[in-house]
């Protein structure tokens, strides 16, 4: 057994529908623009542009349930419903049909922004670490394994704020499918078992405010409920 110098952190990990084992998370991947109407309400042609991605940290993944923190530095912190993919098998430059093999489970997580900062980053071309990376960005709920949800490639996926509906969408508007972008993935990084994807969110981002109330699901994977914490 290696020693370390240091008492090593706890493995990040998310917990699984139905079972006391968790998913040991490695890396998280997030695609930048995934649905047509967000593309555009985010100012881009969606139909231009291959996927783009970028990544948090694991333990930036925490339980979408219970109190949610509202981060430092952001005036105006967004809401990013997703179906998040969890990968149990490794594999490099994968072709789409190959890329299902893959796939652990499902999940429903919010990619939690901070706009201003993002924004900020856009007009500077400065990375978007700090805008996308902080402490409990990616409020996740259970993994739902393969064998019990299959492969979802429709279905309604929406967020609501305080009961009101903000963003609705369907999978079957995804630009980019799960299996392409887990072979994109791939073809700039060796995919490795514990690895999460965030596939990219509908239209109707908008801001959050302490103390709000978030409910969201995607039909046949999960539902999640969370409360914003104060600042
Ligand atoms: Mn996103």
């Amino acid at each position: 057994m290696t020693e370390f110098v240091i008492q090593p952190t706890e493995q990040a990990s998310v917990a699984v529908a139905g079972s006391s084992a968790r998913f040991p998370i490695r890396r998280v991947f997030c695609v930048g623009r995934n649905y047509a109407a967000h593309a555009r309400e985010m100012g881009n042609d969606p139909d231009r542009e291959p996927p783009f991605f970028f990544t948090k940290p694991a333990d930036a993944v925490v339980a979408a349930e219970g109190t949610v923190p509202y981060p430092s530095l952001t005036e105006n912190l967004h809401h990013e419903i997703e179906l998040v993919v969890a990968i149990g098998k490794g594999g490099t430059n994968l072709k789409p049909e190959q890329a299902q093999d893959l796939v652990w489970g499902y999940g429903v997580g919010v990619d939690l922004t901070r706009r201003d900062l993002q924004d900020t980053a856009k007009k500077m071309s400065r990375p978007w670490d700090w805008s996308k990376g902080f402490d409990a960005s990616g409020p996740c709920g259970p993994l739902q394994p393969v064998a019990n949800v299959g492969h979802p490639a429709e279905g309604r996926i929406w967020l609501k704020v305080n009961g009101e509906i903000r963003q609705e969408g369907d999978l079957n508007e995804l630009i980019w499918p799960v299996a392409d972008v887990i072979a994109y993935v791939s073809q700039s990084v060796t995919l490795a078992p514990g690895d999460l994807i965030f596939t990219g969110t509908p239209a109707g981002v908008g801001a959050l405010q302490p103390g709000d109330e978030v409910t969201a699901g995607v039909a046949g994977v999960g539902e999640i409920a969370f409360r914003v914490g104060r600042r």
